[in-house]
């Protein structure tokens, strides 16, 4: 077995200059002897993959509830598709696959029970307490303080690169994998809500096919006899890796053509139109919408030991562990807890 910094190292000259480095560049917080065989990042996704927050994903909410449909994406699957393009992405673009990776596996750690809806009733329960949740800032809080790694610290002592790349939109610099990630997410999103749209049977084909790119894509299909969410998929993926150029100074080395930028849009409209405002997705919606604000309430009534351990835990308030607290949960869970509560 080659010694660990040589792997390092040749893995390294295969990245473009301005990748993050396999060692990374900013390090820990707290420091920790080096392991032997993994690299740093891949340590991480290590973690990432073992903690908690990241086995519930499989019981929320992306766009349909939850064991809704066998066939329906849940917040994992969706995860698992954006650290799939990530990856791809990466590797063509000569970027660390493995940063990229971490960072895809953990953007969605701090989403709650119940998607956008969850996110929407906690965010008011927590305006009406002089506070906000917004699902990014959770995902970074999950990972530097409410999971556990070891008893010496808290949160899963992730590289920085990983921290700060779940921001999305604070002022610091990100690194280009970070950036990736993020328009990873939206290629995901945009495919496979197509494809979960038609099997949940909100819109049909046709009316699909409206949407210019949609019916671009349907022609590739028709081709090469395949489906059209890898169609879209692909044809996201080859317009990003020709329009980017990371040796710019632009401020977005990895973007969309402008053409690209403005049919996505479109695709964006229809989905919103036929699917995040259909009936059938509103009302279930709405649903997780009061469970998630019933259940704040009535925790906060009744806080119970679950509140005061992570109170005791994290050092901050009741409201605070509350929020923790429920934005942790499944759907499932979410409703059970509201049943036992109420
Ligand atoms: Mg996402």
């Amino acid at each position: 077995m080659k010694p660990l910094s040589q792997r390092i190292q040749e893995a390294n000259a295969l990245l473009i200059p301005s990748a993050t480095p396999h060692e990374g560049r900013r390090g820990r917080t707290y420091e920790e002897p080096a392991d032997e065989t993994r690299f740093p990042f891949q340590r991480d996704r290590d973690r990432i993959i073992h903690s908690y927050s990241f086995l519930r994903l499989q019981g929320k909410t992306q766009v349909f509830a939850a064991g809704e449909g066998d066939h329906l994406r849940t917040r994992l699957t969706h995860t698992m598709e954006v650290a799939q393009i990530s990856r791809d992405l990466a590797r063509t673009l000569g970027l660390n696959e493995d940063l990229s990776e971490c960072i895809a596996l953990a953007h969605d750690l701090g989403h709650p029970p119940f998607g956008h809806a969850g996110e929407e009733a906690l965010n008011a329960w927590m305006h009406g307490h002089g506070g906000h949740f917004e699902h990014n800032e959770q995902s970074h809080r999950i990972v530097t303080v409410l999971e556990k790694h070891s008893s010496k610290y808290p949160g899963l002592n992730l590289n920085l690169e990983i921290v700060e790349g779940l921001l999305k939109h604070s002022p610091l610099h990100h690194t280009l994998e970070a950036r990736l990630v993020n328009i990873a997410d939206s290629i995901a999103y945009n495919s496979h809500d197509c494809d979960d749209g038609l099997t949940a049977d909100l819109f049909s084909r046709e009316d699909l096919l409206t949407v210019p790119l949609a019916r671009q894509a349907y022609e590739h299909t028709r081709e090469r006899g395949t489906y059209i969410r890898g169609a879209l998929q692909h044809m996201l993926v080859e317009d990003l890796l020709k329009h980017s150029s990371l040796d710019s100074k632009d401020n977005e080395p990895i973007s969309f053509s402008p053409a690209m930028a403005a049919s996505l849009k479109e695709l964006r409209n229809f989905l919103w139109d036929h699917m995040y405002m259909h009936p059938t997705v509103r009302e279930q919606a709405m649903k997780g919408h009061r469970i998630v604000a019933s259940l704040c309430d009535l925790l906060l009534k009744h806080p119970n030991e679950k509140i005061a351990h992570l109170q005791a835990r994290t050092g901050g308030t009741v409201i605070e562990a509350i929020k923790d607290y429920v934005a942790g949960m499944t759907d499932a869970f979410a409703a059970e807890s509201l049943s036992v509560l109420s």
